[in-house]
């Protein structure tokens, strides 16, 4: 399993905390009901109405990582089920991806208050749980939906306008970035962002085939 630090960087004692006891759980249902208990972050512990686990089908072969809750997956404890949510649906489908195949994750698993972007402490805290979900969904590709979560993936000072739509090696997975569908929504139907979500999502479906 991979660590949050590498040895020169400082590690968070939290964050192996969390690794531990995401590594702990043997299956998806105990790591769903352990992790409604984390206040690795304190600020989203206090201010979260669930923690959002996210979706793992059995045999997933794509596995879509955003990069928080909002409000809507906060209120039902799903992801993606606001307008982003519909939004990623139809690109799914555009793309021939049905979204219930898919494991869907996201970088933090509770809100960050206002939706501001995750903080990197957030980040790396949260990321025993992602990891250790990924390692129980067995994904063939992962997809990363928005900067924080390929940042999560392939470190910070990437710019998603170049390294999306294709394949890098990350953490002993094959990651693809693309834009997030929020991105999408802002910048409309004849936005830059909708376009290259539909592309990156169809090569995706290509990948798989
Ligand atoms: S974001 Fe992740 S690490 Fe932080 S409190 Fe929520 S579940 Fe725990």
């Amino acid at each position: 399993m991979n660590r949050p630090a590498g040895p020169r960087q400082k590690v968070d004692p939290v964050s192996l905390e969390v690794f531990s006891t995401a590594a702990a759980c043997p299956d998806w249902a105990a790591l769903a009901g352990t992790a409604q208990g984390c206040v690795a972050c304190p600020e989203l512990a206090a201010t979260r109405a669930t923690v959002v686990v996210g979706d793992a089908p059995a045999g997933a072969r794509l596995a879509l990582v955003g990069e928080a809750p909002g409000a809507d997956e906060d209120r039902t404890g799903r992801p993606f089920v606001g307008r982003a949510g519909r939004l990623l649906d139809q690109v799914l489908a555009e793309a021939g991806l049905d979204r219930s195949a898919v494991a869907v994750l996201n970088v933090l698993q509770c809100r960050p208050p206002g939706n501001r972007p995750p903080t990197a402490t957030e980040a790396v805290r949260c990321r025993g749980w992602l990891e250790r979900k990924l390692d129980l969904a067995g994904p063939e590709l992962v997809v990363t939906l928005g900067l924080s979560a390929a940042v999560a993936f392939l470190g910070r000072g990437v710019k998603l306008g170049e390294i999306r739509g294709r394949v890098h090696p990350a953490y002993g997975r094959q990651v693809l970035p693309t834009y997030h569908p929020s991105a999408a929504l802002r910048f409309g139907p004849a936005g830059a962002p909708l376009a290259y979500l539909r592309a990156d999502l169809a090569a995706a479906a290509a990948l798989l085939t």
